[in-house]
């Protein structure tokens, strides 16, 4: 069922709480595919009824950032959603979700200024406002986002945290082509070419795996490594490449606990993110 007024879909949600069904909520741009299908699958085995909210947020997007371009293909988006189980879509106008004179602000610090977030001033603020929105529509009792935008499931789960929002945040691990690149709706950008030079991403990633299964510990090693392997590709440019904390973002060194390595690269003219968590036991 697709659903574009808030109104309708908060009355729906009353009388499903009230028969005491558990609600799953997949918020996401739209440009479905089986990365975002993998978060619906895993809220329909977890929850009696599965909300996917497709809404391109205008807020999310920098000036010179590709808001007007983004794909958007609302038919096909709800047939994939059905296809897995979803009971309904929410996909609102932009003057449904934002008033014209809208006056409140989420911004979650620290985490924010590193990362995509030093690269894309007020990306963060967009994403936390829709989502803290959207979980204030659905109330849902728990919401699943992909590791694939690692820095965005730190930021939502500290959000959720200091404002005592009522939801589980799941994080799901990241869906990829046969070559290792993780799916995206930007890899519609891509050119044959692109496309093709796109797997340095993974496997630059991949090289930083082996060296930590093999002892490496060193973090300026290993991103150096890393760009050598990224900078062979003539149609790539790296944005970042860090070594981090998994829960506060900082900058690690010498690598002793769990970390993240997030890397952002230009391929032509397309960003794209990509990222690994290597987690050290302690016994
Ligand atoms: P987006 O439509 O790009 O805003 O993504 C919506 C949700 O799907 C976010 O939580 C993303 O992290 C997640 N997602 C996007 N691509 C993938 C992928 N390849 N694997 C897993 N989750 C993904």
């Amino acid at each position: 069922m697709l659903i574009k007024e808030i109104k309708e879909l908060k009355n729906l949600v009353k009388s499903w709480k009230k028969e005491g069904f558990s609600i799953g909520f997949v918020p996401t741009m739209g440009a479905l595919h089986e990365g975002h299908q993998s978060l619906i699958k895993k809220a329909v085995e977890e929850n009696d009824k599965v909300i996917v909210s497709v809404f391109v947020n205008p807020t999310q997007f920098g000036p010179n950032e590709d808001y007007d371009s983004y794909p958007r293909d609302i038919k096909k988006d709800l047939e994939l959603c059905m296809m897995v189980g979803a009971n309904v879509v929410f996909n609102p106008e932009p003057n449904e979700m934002y008033f014209n004179n809208r006056s409140t602000s989420i911004s979650v610090s620290k985490l924010t200024s590193v990362l995509c977030g030093a690269k894309r001033p007020g990306h963060f603020d967009g994403v936390c406002l829709v989502v803290s929105k959207l979980l204030n529509i659905v109330t849902p009792d728990k919401a699943y986002f992909g590791q694939k935008d690692a820095q965005q499931v730190a930021v939502i789960k500290r959000m959720v945290r200091d404002l005592n929002i009522d939801v589980d945040i799941i994080a799901c691990p990241i869906i990829r082509e046969e070559d290792g690149l993780a799916k995206s709706s930007r890899n519609t950008y891509l050119s044959v070419e692109e496309r093709k030079a796109a797997s340095v991403l993974s496997r630059s990633l991949n090289i930083a795996k082996n060296l930590l299964n093999k002892g490496e510990r060193s973090a300026s090693k290993i991103k150096e490594i890393m760009m050598e392997e990224i900078n062979k590709e003539p149609l790539a440019k790296i944005d970042y490449v860090e070594i981090v904390d998994n829960e506060s973002l900082e900058n690690v060194e010498i690598i002793e606990k769990n970390i993240l390595i997030p890397i952002a690269v230009y391929i032509g003219k397309t960003r794209l993110i990509d990222n690994f968590i290597f987690e050290i036991y302690t016994y």
